[in-house]
């Protein structure tokens, strides 16, 4: 399917929230690197995507209703064979059914698991005076206790890009920290305008999450995506 046939479906269904798939395809096309993330709707769909990804894969609650998917249970990292992946398939469909009644279920996403980085996190909401406004910060913890993060108004020109990366506190934490290496600044740059340029491009898309990119010393990968368009009156 293409970008515009993901809105237009969505907008059909009266839905604003697309689905993690539904996300990573439109980035995927925007030049956006993003795991590769397939549904599967049943136990043996996954066991045969599985199988096409290569172990060890993840998996994931594929539903219009869930927002996070971890508070759902419906999240589950590192299968490495076929039965983990039966049995968490079950696991996830169970655990979405007892947190959230109500949400409607299409299966679950089946899709590589990336090696561990540096998690940064790209954002976009649209202020009522300056339209949309990239955010970018660092992932997990940090960005949830600190609010480590740094504004840019859309569209971003090289030098906001490279200026954004600069400016957060625990920029050091990207150059390498302990002997770690560090990371792909250049590739991050290109990210966020490449971003940029689809948010630009995408008036339909009100807000975007790339939470978390892996960022490692050559490339970076989004490996959660959460698309919300506007409302159409
Ligand atoms: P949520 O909807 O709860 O934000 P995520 O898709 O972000 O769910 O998954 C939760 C966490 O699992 C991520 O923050 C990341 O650390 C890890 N994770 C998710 N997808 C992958 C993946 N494909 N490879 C490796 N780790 C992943
Ligand atoms: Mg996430």
């Amino acid at each position: 399917m293409t970008g515009q046939n993901i809105i237009e479906k969505a907008r059909r269904e009266n839905r604003t929230l697309l689905t993690e798939i539904e996300a990573k395809q439109l980035l995927k096309e925007a030049g956006i690197a993003v795991v590769e993330t397939k549904l599967a709707t049943s136990k043996e769909k996954a066991v045969a995507i599985s199988e096409k990804l290569g172990f060890p894969v993840v998996m994931k609650i594929a539903s219009v209703d869930v927002v996070h998917k971890s508070d759902a249970g419906g999240v589950k990292l590192g299968l490495k064979t076929k039965a983990q992946v039966r049995k968490a398939y079950d696991e996830i469909i169970k655990s979405t059914q007892k947190a959230f009644p109500q949400a409607r279920i299409e299966g679950v996403s089946v899709q590589a698991m990336a090696k561990q980085g540096a998690e940064v996190i790209i954002g976009m909401s649209k202020d009522a005076q300056f339209g949309p406004v990239l955010m970018f910060g660092l992932g997990g913890v940090l960005v949830e206790i600190l609010k480590d993060v740094s504004f840019r108004i859309v569209p971003l020109q090289p030098r906001d890009a490279s200026e954004m990366i600069r400016d957060i506190k625990g920029f050091s934490l990207l150059q390498g920290y302990r002997g770690s290496d560090p990371i792909d600044v250049a590739n991050l740059e290109s990210m966020l305008l490449k971003v940029s340029t689809f948010v630009e491009n995408t008036p339909a898309v009100k807000e975007l999450d790339l939470n978390p990119i892996f960022a490692y010393k050559d490339g970076a990968v989004a490996v959660d995506a959460r698309v919300v368009l506007e409302d159409v009156a």
